[in-house]
């Protein structure tokens, strides 16, 4: 049985964080759908198809990683794609009990679904798109936290 899993984020922009952990689970499953949908509650900087493009560079190559844009609820993609696996990232407790919620209410919603968590590198902590995103908006030099391969101007 083919393993896919959806790793589902607003990813505005993808960082470091988002790269490691998308790389640390490939070795648990078959495919990895990327999968970029717009979080209500955080105002947009890069735009749609920038972060699809950026995440499709990143990833360029690679015949596992996938890259999809979704506007519907993240159990109804997956039903549709047949993906069993939900993947997050986990920094700190306030990112548990966040996903603990999300993860809880997806299985009362799709009982098939399993949500995994990765919990990120010692070093990645502290990255977050919004930190990144602040630091782009006023010019500053975010290269650091984002993937080798990626010039933010590009995307935007
Ligand atoms: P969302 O808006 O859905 O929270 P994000 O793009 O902020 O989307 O994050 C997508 C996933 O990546 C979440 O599970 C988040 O916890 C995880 N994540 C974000 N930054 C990091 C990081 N530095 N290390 C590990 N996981 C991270």
């Amino acid at each position: 049985m083919n393993k896919i899993a959806i790793f589902p984020g607003s990813f505005d922009p993808f960082t470091i964080g988002h790269e490691s952990i998308v790389l640390r689970a490939l070795s648990l499953f078959d495919k990895l759908i990327i999968a970029v949908g717009n979080n209500e509650t955080k105002k947009g900087f890069f735009p749609l198809a920038g972060r699809i493009a950026m995440i499709n560079d990143v990833f360029a190559g690679n015949n596992k990683v996938e890259v999809v844009h979704y506007e519907d609820l993240t159990v109804s993609l997956c039903q549709r794609v047949g993906a069993m696996y939900i993947l997050r990232g986990l920094r700190t407790s306030a990112d548990f009990e966040y996903e603990r919620a999300i993860a809880q209410v997806n299985k009362a919603m799709y009982d098939d679904i399993e949500s995994v968590f990765i919990l990120t590198l010692p070093e990645h902590t502290s990255i977050n798109s919004s930190i990144v995103r602040e630091i782009l908006r006023y010019g500053g030099d975010a290269s650091k936290f984002m993937p080798a391969s990626i010039d933010p101007k590009k995307y935007l």
